[in-house]
């Protein structure tokens, strides 16, 4: 089935906000298996949404329309698409019954575009808006061949059409078309390969699994292949996704990550430790905290993250760390020599495991000489050799360089 999502709004058109949802639409189309082919941003313009309906039902199965639902004279998208499907629009009383309600309580009264918000297809479903004053609506044409086609149109006020999204789209079109089969998803992470190298490994699967299909997509530092069931039940769909998991690990094991929609790098850090009973410290310059944001993110962080230091400025590395003022300034505040001082100081002082640390220079400028983007990672693991990793992380922003700094340091313990 092709999806095509169109969102009204000349303030769209024009760059002056985000098209944010023809975004959250086709996520959540792709969460029950839909995949979007085509999308459309149009004004507030009769001719041209008139055009735009006609071009996507000629190529569309599902088409999502948001935006233009309001009280002013410029929402008229209902309007135009019962125009264009030759379809009366009539008011919904339930709808109508809120918009009432809604104006007893207000100064000046309700007007007759008021009114207008309670529209939908007479001969299609509303869905009421819980959270607003404007009804979704969905017309289902029947074609020629024997096949369905489905207009919706959802208000455009993000809050609103997210609601609606949620609530009534994704389970009536969940209904329709799976006929009350449940859809279930099956997250699996992969870690330090990329996403073409991901699809290019599991291309032939991708090309025969039509149940559970898969969908691969980049996130930060790791890789999510999503697969995704339709069964009867949720236990077979599980185990149908669980079968297809099984067989893509298989071929990316050395990759593999962990499950899980969220799972990222921090909660296998916290996992394996935890498993190992380890515990781990950090003293953090470059980075201010960033480490032990992203560690305590993840529940159950309390039995592995002991705590540590945010030394920022140079002085507090002699006086939270105790390290020597001359021993800094010889070898350079971003230097190897400091970042494994560092680590050793913050294992000693904490009494844990593994102790971390990081300093380095987020930039535009340079520091003490060294370039932006230069990065000294320490690891210290109680009786073992110190490990250092150093970065050159060349023309990124501030915030890239910290984020690439705190991934590398996870990716090290
Ligand atoms: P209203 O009753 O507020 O007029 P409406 O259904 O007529 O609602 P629009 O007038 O198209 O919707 O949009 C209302 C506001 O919602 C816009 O000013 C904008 O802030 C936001 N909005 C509309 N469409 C989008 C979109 N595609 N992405 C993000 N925000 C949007
Ligand atoms: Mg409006």
């Amino acid at each position: 089935m092709k999806t095509e999502i169109i969102a009204v709004g000349t303030e769209i058109l024009m760059g002056h906000i985000v098209n944010t949802n023809s975004q959250d639409i086709a996520q959540a189309l792709l969460g029950i298996g839909l995949g979007t082919y085509y999308q459309q941003v149009i004004g507030d313009n009769p001719e041209r949404m008139k055009e735009a309906f006609a071009l996507a039902g000629s190529r569309s199965d599902i088409i999502i329309v948001s935006g233009g639902l309001g009280p002013t004279r410029d929402d008229i998208t209902k309007q135009m698409l019962g125009e264009y499907l030759g379809q009366e629009l009539v008011a919904d009383q339930g709808q109508l019954d809120k918009i009432k309600d809604y104006f007893k309580t207000r100064e000046g009264g309700i007007t007759e575009t008021d009114y207008f918000q309670a529209l939908t297809f007479k001969e299609g479903e509303t869905f009421f808006n819980e959270v607003g004053l404007a009804c979704g609506s969905v017309y289902r044409k029947d074609l020629d061949n024997g096949q369905q086609q489905y207009f919706i149109v959802l208000p455009g006020p993000p809050f609103e059409m997210r609601h609606m999204l949620h609530h009534y789209l994704l389970p009536y079109l969940t209904k329709e078309i799976y006929q009350d089969h449940v859809i279930e998803s099956l997250y699996v992470n992969f870690y330090r390969i990329g996403e073409a190298k991901v699809a290019e490994i599991l291309d032939d699967l991708i090309v025969e699994q039509t149940n559970p299909t898969i969908a691969i997509y980049a996130q930060p530092r790791r890789v999510t292949v999503r697969i995704t069931a339709s069964y009867p039940t949720y236990n077979e769909a599980m185990a149908a996704n669980q079968a297809l998991a099984e067989q893509i690990i298989e071929r990316l094991a050395p990759y593999f990550l962990g499950y899980g929609e969220h799972y990222s790098l921090e909660h296998y850090v916290v996992e394996q430790m935890k498993a190992a009973n380890l515990r781990l410290s950090a003293a953090e310059s470059l980075t201010g905290g960033l480490v032990m944001e992203a560690l305590t993110e993840v529940p159950g962080s309390s039995e592995v993250l002991t705590g540590g230091f945010v030394t920022y400025q140079t002085e507090s590395k002699t006086t939270l760390l105790g390290i020597d003022s001359s021993f800094i300034q010889e070898h350079s505040v971003v230097s190897e020599a400091v970042a494994k001082a560092m680590a050793e100081a913050t294992l000693a002082k904490t009494g844990t495991d593994l102790s971390l640390a990081l300093t380095g220079v987020a930039g535009p400028d340079s520091l003490d000489g060294r370039r932006a983007g230069t990065v000294f990672i320490a690891l210290a693991v109680k009786d073992q050799a110190i490990q250092v990793k150093q970065l050159d992380i060349r023309h990124r922003p501030r915030g890239v360089v910290r984020d690439i700094a705190k991934s590398e340091a996870l990716s090290m313990v």
